[in-house]
């Protein structure tokens, strides 16, 4: 299977009036084709920013690279320069924002936009771009697509300005798609619906999506494989079974044991473990989440925990895997 994305030791940091904040710190993983990874964690543990390195969205600065690789397709574009970046992003690799206007041009007509990509794409001659965008709006379930073509992005829905980004974002056939937080702006239904359409094109596709959100349910429904972050690294992987059903970290747990159920208000960001996530400004030297974390040792608050494997798919970053720790079965409760 080709690997679409490989990302090596990232660490990305910002230059902030307090000091250095360090938003991701050795962020390894890898995307293969045709798959849907999650990527989930509180807000600020360095999902977005971390989505955002992947198509060079970060202001750099305040925000710069302090190390580390992004290969797509095996090309380094941790230090592509911006023309050549404009060239890739929202080409060759997709993505869609919570709010649609990141990507959209408030100023030029829906139809229009569509087509600009696929004349940077090369993709169709001029008489056929027009039946195109069509084809692309009905793909995405509009079916009033003549009508939508010629209106400008305000004069849309939210459910309907998200189809519209999901179009633009498959329009030039992207070998990924970053997805960040794609559907937290809209009510449940219509988020619903969104992420039905969104893997259907997915499969139908064969896509590859890296899908940001702090919604578990979210995930289950979506991904393969998930990677739960915290302070800025990840914390534990694992195919989405691995990850709800034996979890082997205690913020992940934490996390699973603080939704009800797949109907949980999903309108705020998840704060359900007691405390507050670690200064980035000075990370502790120990485990991210030993300040917070019920099964915490001495350990823990000084030597950062190594990654341990469970299997080859899934690892977390934990003592309690040490051969010498108790054998604790973390609690988490059934969402799928
Ligand atoms: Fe808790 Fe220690 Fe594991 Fe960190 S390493 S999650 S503090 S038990
Ligand atoms: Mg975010």
């Amino acid at each position: 299977m080709e690997k679409m994305l490989e990302v090596k030791n990232l660490n990305f940091s910002f230059h902030t009036y307090g000091g250095i904040v360090k938003a991701v710190r050795g962020v390894t993983f890898d995307v293969n084709e045709g798959e849907v990874i999650g990527i989930v964690g509180e807000s600020g543990c360095g999902k977005s920013v971390t989505a955002q390195c992947l198509i060079r969205l970060n202001p750099e600065p305040p925000g710069f690279f302090d190390e580390g690789s992004i290969k797509y397709k095996g090309k380094e574009i941790s230090k592509m320069s911006d023309k050549e970046m404009r060239k890739i992003r929202g080409v060759e690799i997709g993505f869609i924002f919570q709010d649609p206007m990141t990507s959209l041009n408030p100023t030029m007509k829906v139809g229009k936009q569509i087509e600009e990509i696929f004349i940077q794409r090369k993709l169709y001659n001029k008489k056929e771009l027009k039946d195109k965008a069509l084809e692309i709006l009905k793909m995405v379930g509009i079916s009033d697509g003549e009508r939508r073509y010629n209106q400008y992005p305000h004069e849309l829905s939210g459910g309907m300005k998200q189809r519209v980004m999901i179009a633009i974002a498959l329009v030039g056939n992207p070998g990924i798609i970053i997805a960040d937080e794609p559907t937290t702006s809209l009510d449940v239904t219509i988020e619903a619906q969104i992420l039905d359409l969104l893997k259907d094109l997915q499969k139908k596709l064969k896509t590859s999506i890296v899908l940001i959100t702090h919604d578990l349910g979210v995930i289950a429904k979506m991904c393969d494989r998930v990677l739960v972050m915290y302070g800025g690294k990840i914390v534990e992987r694992g195919m989405v079974d691995d990850i709800f059903y034996n979890t082997k970290h205690p913020y992940t747990s934490g996390l699973l044991c603080s939704i009800a159920s797949l109907e949980t208000e999903k309108d705020e960001e998840l704060q359900p473990i007691e405390g507050t996530p670690p200064d980035l400004f000075s990370p502790p030297p120990g485990c991210p989440f030993a300040a917070r974390c019920e099964y915490a040792m001495e350990v823990c608050y000084k030597i950062m925990p190594p990654e341990y494997e469970i299997t080859e798919e899934h690892q977390t970053m934990c003592w309690l895997q040490h051969e010498n720790s108790l054998d604790i079965k973390l609690p988490c409760k059934k969402v799928i």
